[in-house]
């Protein structure tokens, strides 16, 4: 295939059109049953080429088993296999991401909490993440009618999570460094994505067999936008955490999702009758919660 980024423009449109659509339908975005509000508000995409370099820098950044996006699409792609004669080139892939946002409201009610999440916060964890999911089937089929091949990654049987270099947790394919890979932001001091509509919002992501354009990434480092790691300025989302698992150093994963996982899920089930966990308290009442942050 020639260089020539041909499927634009006709792709981000199929892309962007499915993503309103899915996020005004109130019965696919919804906090859940019984509670027809919103789980997401809005919504940024960005697209990057299958041979972005920084791609290979995050098999060092992460762990080797992170899989590159000609990767993805070998082990994931129905119909493709290294045997067959064809060879998927990485130029050939454009990676998507998309950042939904969380609602006002949401973020208003974990903004009022100090220790554990509001019930609108595990709500859009629970159902909103399912609805992500969903939104990553829908685009699949969206593209496949279109005759372009694509995979989801993240959302895939094989995505696994590693313990990885002895003190932190990592996966096979991280929707936070793909999305920074796809221009949509970069590392704040917990760990999460600041985007130029905040960091509360969930990832996901596409790597399908066409040719877009790459966004272009309005930033030179990883940190750039965080105000303590480019500037020395904030740290008020270690203050946040209630497991003290943000400190100059970043985020210890381990502690964080003990409270997520173990803390957070006995809360969540005895307060809500959910069965679900969250936190996000670092992500709501900081200066990056829905924009990038002002010194
Ligand atoms: S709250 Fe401050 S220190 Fe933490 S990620 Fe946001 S800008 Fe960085
Ligand atoms: S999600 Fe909660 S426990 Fe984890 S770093 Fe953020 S505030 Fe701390």
């Amino acid at each position: 295939m020639s260089d020539t980024r041909s499927d634009h423009p006709h792709l981000t449109t199929v892309v962007e059109s499915a993503i309103a659509g899915f996020l005004a339908d109130p019965d696919r975005n919804s906090l859940g049953p019984g509670h027809p509000e919103p789980a997401w508000s809005d919504f940024l995409v960005g697209y990057s080429r299958g041979d972005d370099p920084l791609y290979l820098t995050l098999k060092e950044v992460i762990g080797d088993f992170h899989w590159s996006p000609a990767e993805a699409f070998a082990l994931l792609y129905d119909g493709f296999t290294d045997s067959s004669e064809e060879t998927v080139l990485p130029a050939e892939l454009t990676v998507i991401s998309w950042a939904l946002c969380q609602t006002e409201a949401t973020r208003a009610a974990n903004r009022a909490e100090t220790a554990f999440p509001s019930e609108h916060w595990v709500r859009s964890r629970l159902f909103g993440q399912a609805a992500n999911v969903a939104l990553h089937h829908e685009l699949l089929d969206a593209l496949a009618a279109r005759g372009w091949a694509a995979v989801a990654p993240g959302v895939s049987e094989e995505w696994k999570e590693y313990f990885a270099h002895t003190d932190r947790w990592a996966s096979s394919w991280s929707e936070r460094h793909v999305a920074h890979v796809c221009g949509l932001g970069t590392f704040g001091l917990c760990g999460g994505l600041i985007t130029a509509k905040g960091k509360a919002v969930r990832l996901g992501s596409l790597v399908v067999r066409a040719s877009i354009p790459p966004t272009p990434r309005p930033y030179s480092g990883p940190f750039d936008h965080c105000l303590y790691l480019s500037r020395g300025l904030c740290g008020l989302c270690a203050d946040r955490c209630p497991a003290g698992s943000v400190d100059p150093h970043g985020r210890d994963k381990s502690a964080c999702l003990h409270r997520l996982r173990v803390v957070g899920e006995e809360y969540v089930r005895e307060r809500f009758g959910l069965d679900g966990y969250g936190c996000g308290l670092c992500q709501t009442g900081v200066p990056c919660e829905s924009g990038l942050p002002q010194p």
